[in-house]
Protein backbone atom coordinates (compact mmCIF):
# COMPACT_ATOMS: atom_id res chain seq x y z
CA UNK A 1 0.00 0.00 0.00
CA UNK A 2 1.18 3.54 -1.14
CA UNK A 3 1.12 6.11 0.94
CA UNK A 4 -1.96 8.76 0.36
CA UNK A 5 -0.28 11.87 -0.66
CA UNK A 6 -3.69 13.42 -1.17
CA UNK A 7 -3.29 13.51 2.87
CA UNK A 8 -0.75 15.87 3.06
CA UNK A 9 -3.07 18.50 1.28
CA UNK A 10 -0.82 20.04 -0.77
CA UNK A 11 2.30 20.31 1.76
CA UNK A 12 5.78 20.23 0.27
CA UNK A 13 6.76 16.92 -0.04
CA UNK A 14 10.32 16.92 -1.90
CA UNK A 15 12.47 16.49 0.82
CA UNK A 16 15.75 15.63 -0.48
CA UNK A 17 18.79 17.67 0.03
CA UNK A 18 20.47 18.83 -3.37
CA UNK A 19 23.17 15.87 -4.11
CA UNK A 20 21.36 13.54 -1.54
CA UNK A 21 19.66 12.01 -4.15
CA UNK A 22 22.33 10.84 -6.06
CA UNK A 23 23.77 9.48 -3.54
CA UNK A 24 20.29 7.67 -2.86
CA UNK A 25 20.38 6.53 -6.38
CA UNK A 26 23.20 4.73 -6.17
CA UNK A 27 21.19 1.55 -4.47
CA UNK A 28 17.19 2.75 -4.07
CA UNK A 29 14.63 4.21 -6.04
CA UNK A 30 13.72 7.87 -4.91
CA UNK A 31 10.23 7.44 -6.63
CA UNK A 32 9.40 3.70 -4.57
CA UNK A 33 11.05 5.82 -1.25
CA UNK A 34 8.63 8.68 -2.60
CA UNK A 35 5.65 6.08 -2.16
CA UNK A 36 6.87 3.78 0.80
CA UNK A 37 4.17 4.01 3.23
CA UNK A 38 6.68 3.97 6.34
CA UNK A 39 9.16 7.13 7.04
CA UNK A 40 11.94 6.81 5.57
CA UNK A 41 14.77 9.24 6.66
CA UNK A 42 18.38 9.50 4.59
CA UNK A 43 21.33 10.54 6.20
CA UNK A 44 24.31 12.13 4.97
CA UNK A 45 27.90 10.20 6.42
CA UNK A 46 28.20 13.10 9.37
CA UNK A 47 25.06 11.92 10.54
CA UNK A 48 22.50 14.49 9.58
CA UNK A 49 19.59 14.44 7.71
CA UNK A 50 19.32 14.60 3.72
CA UNK A 51 16.66 12.81 3.33
CA UNK A 52 12.72 12.21 4.53
CA UNK A 53 10.02 10.84 2.85
CA UNK A 54 6.35 12.15 2.65
CA UNK A 55 5.34 9.26 5.39
CA UNK A 56 7.33 10.55 7.56
CA UNK A 57 5.97 14.37 7.07
CA UNK A 58 2.47 12.48 7.67
CA UNK A 59 3.30 10.97 11.03
CA UNK A 60 4.94 14.16 11.95
CA UNK A 61 2.37 16.19 10.79
CA UNK A 62 -0.32 13.65 12.60
CA UNK A 63 1.58 14.08 16.45
CA UNK A 64 0.97 17.43 16.45
CA UNK A 65 3.16 20.79 15.97
CA UNK A 66 6.00 18.75 16.72
CA UNK A 67 8.65 17.65 14.42
CA UNK A 68 8.42 19.52 10.67
CA UNK A 69 10.45 19.07 7.53
CA UNK A 70 12.06 22.43 7.73
CA UNK A 71 13.49 22.00 11.08
CA UNK A 72 14.80 18.72 10.58
CA UNK A 73 16.32 18.54 7.11
CA UNK A 74 19.93 19.35 7.69
CA UNK A 75 19.97 18.53 11.13
CA UNK A 76 21.58 15.85 13.09
CA UNK A 77 19.46 12.91 13.42
CA UNK A 78 20.70 12.20 17.12
CA UNK A 79 19.61 15.33 18.08
CA UNK A 80 16.11 13.77 18.25
CA UNK A 81 17.25 10.70 20.76
CA UNK A 82 17.86 11.03 24.50
CA UNK A 83 21.09 12.42 25.32
CA UNK A 84 22.06 8.75 27.27
CA UNK A 85 20.99 6.96 24.50
CA UNK A 86 23.06 8.58 21.43
CA UNK A 87 26.15 6.90 21.77
CA UNK A 88 24.29 3.56 21.26
CA UNK A 89 22.36 4.80 18.16
CA UNK A 90 25.68 6.72 16.66
CA UNK A 91 27.34 2.81 16.97
CA UNK A 92 24.20 1.11 15.62
CA UNK A 93 23.76 3.33 12.64
CA UNK A 94 28.62 3.97 11.86
CA UNK A 95 28.87 0.14 12.49
CA UNK A 96 26.03 -1.22 10.29
CA UNK A 97 28.18 -3.48 7.70
CA UNK A 98 27.51 -2.92 3.92
CA UNK A 99 25.52 -5.80 2.04
CA UNK A 100 28.80 -6.30 0.46
CA UNK A 101 30.56 -7.19 3.54
CA UNK A 102 27.37 -8.54 5.57
CA UNK A 103 24.13 -9.12 5.16
CA UNK A 104 23.91 -9.58 9.00
CA UNK A 105 20.44 -7.96 9.46
CA UNK A 106 20.49 -4.74 11.23
CA UNK A 107 17.32 -4.16 12.73
CA UNK A 108 16.39 -2.71 15.93
CA UNK A 109 13.01 -2.56 17.80
CA UNK A 110 12.07 0.73 19.99
CA UNK A 111 9.50 2.71 21.73
CA UNK A 112 8.01 5.94 20.50
CA UNK A 113 4.60 6.41 22.00
CA UNK A 114 2.94 9.66 22.40
CA UNK A 115 0.74 11.07 25.43
CA UNK A 116 -2.36 9.27 23.26
CA UNK A 117 -0.93 6.15 21.88
CA UNK A 118 1.30 3.57 22.63
CA UNK A 119 4.33 2.71 19.49
CA UNK A 120 7.01 0.25 18.95
CA UNK A 121 8.36 0.60 15.93
CA UNK A 122 11.33 -1.25 13.82
CA UNK A 123 14.20 0.63 12.41
CA UNK A 124 16.15 -1.48 9.76
CA UNK A 125 19.20 0.84 8.20
CA UNK A 126 20.57 -0.13 4.99
CA UNK A 127 23.71 1.40 3.91
CA UNK A 128 24.23 3.68 1.00
CA UNK A 129 27.53 2.93 -1.32
CA UNK A 130 31.01 4.13 -0.81
CA UNK A 131 30.68 5.85 2.45
CA UNK A 132 27.66 7.77 1.22
CA UNK A 133 25.22 7.47 4.02
CA UNK A 134 22.76 5.72 5.54
CA UNK A 135 19.02 4.83 4.86
CA UNK A 136 16.94 4.67 7.83
CA UNK A 137 12.92 3.02 7.35
CA UNK A 138 11.30 3.27 10.78
CA UNK A 139 8.27 0.20 10.80
CA UNK A 140 4.77 0.23 13.05
CA UNK A 141 4.93 -2.94 15.01
CA UNK A 142 2.48 -1.98 17.77
CA UNK A 143 -0.08 0.82 17.53
CA UNK A 144 -2.66 1.37 19.96
CA UNK A 145 -4.87 3.95 21.99
CA UNK A 146 -4.03 4.02 25.60
CA UNK A 147 -7.48 3.92 26.18
CA UNK A 148 -8.32 1.10 25.01
CA UNK A 149 -6.25 -0.03 27.32
CA UNK A 150 -5.72 -1.48 31.46
CA UNK A 151 -5.23 1.04 33.67
CA UNK A 152 -2.25 2.28 35.29
CA UNK A 153 -1.78 -0.97 36.76
CA UNK A 154 0.62 -1.37 39.22
CA UNK A 155 2.56 1.33 38.20
CA UNK A 156 2.47 3.06 41.66
CA UNK A 157 5.77 1.12 42.44
CA UNK A 158 7.35 2.95 40.12
CA UNK A 159 6.74 6.18 41.32
CA UNK A 160 9.74 7.92 43.13
CA UNK A 161 9.07 10.29 45.84
CA UNK A 162 9.67 13.25 43.24
CA UNK A 163 6.61 11.58 41.53
CA UNK A 164 9.05 10.61 38.48
CA UNK A 165 9.55 7.25 37.15
CA UNK A 166 12.98 6.30 35.87
CA UNK A 167 13.40 4.28 32.52
CA UNK A 168 16.24 2.65 30.96
CA UNK A 169 17.06 4.76 27.49
CA UNK A 170 17.96 1.23 26.10
CA UNK A 171 16.02 -1.93 27.23
CA UNK A 172 12.87 0.14 28.60
CA UNK A 173 12.94 -1.26 31.63
CA UNK A 174 11.64 0.91 34.49
CA UNK A 175 13.06 0.95 37.89
CA UNK A 176 11.40 -0.16 40.66
CA UNK A 177 11.19 2.55 43.12
CA UNK A 178 11.14 0.17 46.77
CA UNK A 179 13.28 -2.28 45.69
CA UNK A 180 17.08 -1.19 45.20
CA UNK A 181 18.24 -1.91 41.54
CA UNK A 182 15.51 -3.91 39.77
CA UNK A 183 14.29 -2.68 36.65
CA UNK A 184 10.91 -4.25 35.86
CA UNK A 185 9.47 -5.15 32.15
CA UNK A 186 6.23 -3.89 32.08
CA UNK A 187 4.34 -6.21 30.14
CA UNK A 188 1.08 -3.50 29.99
CA UNK A 189 2.16 -0.87 28.27
CA UNK A 190 0.89 2.32 30.22
CA UNK A 191 -0.11 5.92 29.72
CA UNK A 192 2.47 8.63 29.90
CA UNK A 193 0.23 11.59 29.78
CA UNK A 194 0.50 13.37 33.53
CA UNK A 195 3.86 11.42 34.05
CA UNK A 196 7.26 12.57 34.18
CA UNK A 197 10.15 10.38 32.61
CA UNK A 198 13.72 10.59 33.28
CA UNK A 199 15.87 8.33 31.34
CA UNK A 200 18.50 6.61 32.93
CA UNK A 201 20.61 3.03 32.10
CA UNK A 202 19.41 -0.53 34.26
CA UNK A 203 22.47 -2.27 35.22
CA UNK A 204 22.52 -4.10 32.73
CA UNK A 205 22.33 -1.92 30.25
CA UNK A 206 24.91 0.15 31.93
CA UNK A 207 27.35 -2.70 31.66
CA UNK A 208 27.20 -3.97 28.35
CA UNK A 209 26.34 -0.55 26.66
CA UNK A 210 28.61 2.20 28.87
CA UNK A 211 30.98 0.45 31.10
CA UNK A 212 33.28 2.84 31.85
CA UNK A 213 30.57 5.15 32.60
CA UNK A 214 28.58 2.84 35.48
CA UNK A 215 25.24 3.49 36.52
ZN1 LIG B 1 18.29 -1.43 30.26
Amino acid sequence: MAVDLDALDGAETNWCAAGFEAQLGRRFSLGELQQHPQSVIGLWPDLTIGYLNPAWVLFAGANGPGPSPQIWMGRNYLDAIAPTARPFYRALIEQTPSPELSLHPRDFEYDCSSPDIFRRFVMHIYVLPAGGGWLIINSTRVETRYDALSPRVGLEHYLFDDEWIRQCAYCRRVKHAVFEDRWDWLTTPWPISGISITHGMCGVCAAYYSPRQGS
